[in-house]
């Protein structure tokens, strides 16, 4: 069952209350894109439940995290003609957990591109809605 927090930046985007970049969404789930992307059409999912961490994050949505996480990475790669990708989840301010809301990162890696950057530099709105489109199956 969902609950959310109400001073939890992702929990306010799950509900709608801030915008997102949305590009995909299901009953457990929600991933768009960051706005300060490390790579072309890098994503953050998170379960529409607040939760700390993984390891407080409830067992129904565990369960169906393997899926997605593999779904949505097929997805991004297919559609932005990635060639890798990363998916990392930061459990604790030590591992650089900014927003305390269970999330992971999946970052599309390209022909050419630096896998060790690991910088994030601010989005353009207009690309990232332009690509959140594609990413949706839109354009
Ligand atoms: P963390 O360091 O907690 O793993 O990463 C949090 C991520 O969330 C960062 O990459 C940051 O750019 C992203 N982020 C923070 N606030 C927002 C927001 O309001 N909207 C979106 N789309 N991304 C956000
Ligand atoms: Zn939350």
């Amino acid at each position: 069952m969902s609950k959310f927090d109400d001073g939890c930046i992702f929990c306010k985007i799950v509900k709608g209350e801030i915008p997102c970049h949305k590009v995909y969404e299901d009953e457990y789930y929600l991933a768009f894109l960051d706005i300060a992307p490390i790579d072309r059409g890098h994503a953050i999912l998170v379960p529409k439940s607040h939760a700390t961490d993984l390891l407080t994050l409830e067992t129904e949505y565990l369960d169906k995290l393997g899926g997605v996480i593999a779904h949505l990475c097929g997805e991004l790669i297919a559609k932005l003609d990635a060639v890798g990708l990363n998916v990392t989840s930061n459990i604790g301010a030590r591992a650089g957990q900014i927003v305390m809301h269970t999330h992971f990162h999946l970052i599309p890696r390209y022909e050419g591109g630096d896998p060790l950057n690991w910088h994030s530099g601010a989005g353009d709105h207009s690309e990232l809605a332009k690509l959140a489109e594609r990413i949706r199956g839109e354009e």
